[in-house]
């Protein structure tokens, strides 16, 4: 077992230490007028080596060299721009404001700036953290408040370390009722959103962060929400190697969105219990959803399933479309939906993810990977009034916007977890302030229209001759829509 990032360093009157939840250096060092960082890996034969989260206690405000070297899984964002962060003690985030050069070390990527103290305790980190205490604090908050609707949070487990790993449990009072520690209702169904199954993933906590707060709100279309389903949240399934300062992996050194197929319950309990979860609702289940970032592919972006029946295609190409007409920074040309359910074992295999074990377990079409880049997008989408008063961040229009797609900071993933919820609302058509009514496409029939047609243009549909020709008549697509005819898609039938 690897003993992870946590050290400290005294060089030159400077401490430098990662000894705190979520810090993570390897080594410090003094080299001439620098001081170079190292990066510390998951476990002993991982690559996965990048993140660093690290404080630095000096009495005289210095001007800082800092080189950091090994950086390895992020490097592309890196040297596309991406400033790593700080923070005064007691202050707030932001992004390094002095230049910061890269350059290829025998190590990896090494980035190197100045930094001038303006306090005597300073934190720098890869990305904005969002530590494990980060998350309890969180839900501590929201536990202290009373609310005139359903709200629970529970301990779902314990994880390999004997952290929590919690289970928030929202909706409305009516047709809810506890059976056996269960929540039962009749006419709901459930919403399952995850986040931090990869540990340096920061961003999908500020997006888990603003879902709980949007649920939580008094946001009419939370109201709906609350009354339409039974929401059930866990916030951070992987808060061991959280806690450590893993880029990616647990404790054991484990890619947790690996194990879905192959759980055992002492070596990722989490997951485990999570699964039992999906198991215990099965077709109660509406969507689930697993938030994530990722570092090479830009935009904010689902992955799908890929469906046998086309009419199922649509119905799970429904939430990333919806994405796109709420938010001014998802990008549906990114989304895929992918058949991963072959056991294989070739590198890229996703066999064991949330998304192929979600879509397994209960059948329903809607379960997706919601990943979102660290640094940026490159395209901005109109988005149509709600009627109601938005951020800035939900609107094209806005300043945020005004020099085409924003660097993603924190505000962005807020404004991405609300999306994500308002997406929800209109997927079965009762939200009362939906964008959709002021958008070209009217109403949902006439969206799901466009969406088979969007479909169809891409791959691997746009290989299938039946469908590309039925798609072409809108006649056509309304009677799939309504069940009247069925594409199944078979592998046969695709003509690449
Ligand atoms: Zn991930």
């Amino acid at each position: 077992m690897d003993i992870g990032g946590k050290n400290y360093f005294y060089l030159d009157n400077i401490e430098f230490d990662s000894e705190f939840d979520s810090g993570s250096l390897a080594k410090a060092q003094k080299i001439g007028q620098e001081y170079w960082i190292y990066t510390s890996r998951d476990a002993s034969k991982s690559s996965a080596k990048s993140w660093f989260y690290f404080r630095v206690k000096c009495r005289e405000l210095r001007c800082l060299q800092l080189r950091i070297k090994s950086l390895g899984y992020h490097s592309k964002m890196l040297q596309e721009g991406l400033k790593p962060v700080f923070k005064d003690e007691g202050g707030k985030w932001g992004r390094i404001p002095e230049e910061v050069g890269s350059c290829k070390g025998e190590l990896g990527l090494e980035l190197f700036f100045e930094h001038q103290m303006t306090a005597n305790v300073v934190y720098f980190a890869l990305y904005y953290p969002y530590s494990y205490t980060d998350c309890q604090n969180f839900l501590c908050n929201l536990e202290s408040v009373s609310y005139p609707f359903y709200f629970r949070r529970e301990n779902l487990t314990s994880s390999f370390e004997g952290r929590r790993c919690d289970l928030l449990l929202v909706s409305s009072f009516e047709d809810i009722k506890e059976d056996q520690g269960r929540v039962v209702s009749e006419n709901k169904k459930a919403v399952v959103v995850s986040a931090r199954v990869h540990a340096g993933e920061t961003p999908s906590s500020y997006v888990m962060q603003a879902v709980l707060e949007f649920l939580l709100g008094n946001d009419p279309r939370a109201e709906a929400l609350r009354n339409h389903f039974v929401f059930y949240i866990v916030p951070m399934l992987n808060p061991d190697g959280v806690s450590r300062g893993n880029l990616r992996l647990d404790t054991l050194g484990q890619d947790l969105n690996r194990t879905y197929n192959s759980t055992s319950p002492e070596k990722c309990p989490t997951i485990f219990a999570l699964k039992n979860l999906l198991q215990e609702l099965r077709q109660e289940i509406y969507c689930f959803i697993d938030l994530h970032a990722h570092a090479s592919i830009k935009g904010i972006f689902t992955f799908g399933n890929l469906m046998k029946d086309f009419k199922q295609q649509i119905e799970s190409a429904l939430f990333p479309k919806f994405m796109e007409l709420n938010s001014p920074n998802f990008h549906w040309k990114q989304c895929s939906f992918k058949d991963n359910t072959e056991q294989t074992d070739k590198p890229g295999n996703r066999v064991g993810t949330a998304r192929t074990f979600g879509h397994l377990c209960t059948g329903i079409p809607r379960v997706y990977t919601l990943e979102c880049n660290y640094n940026s997008g490159f395209k901005v989408n109109e988005t149509y009034p709600s009627n109601l008063e938005e951020s800035p961040y939900s609107d094209h229009k806005s300043y945020v916007y005004s020099n085409g797609p924003p660097l993603y900071d924190t505000e962005i993933f807020e404004e991405t977890g609300k999306s994500v919820c308002v997406s929800i609302l209109d997927m079965i058509d009762k939200n009362p302030f939906s964008r959709l009514k002021n958008s070209p496409f009217k109403d949902l029939e006439t969206f799901k229209i466009h969406v088979a047609e969007q479909l169809a243009g891409i791959p691997p549909f746009r290989y299938y001759n039946t469908l590309r020709h039925l798609c072409k008549s809108k006649y056509s697509l309304k009677e799939i829509l309504r069940g009247k005819v069925s594409v199944v898609l078979s592998s046969t039938e695709s003509s690449k």
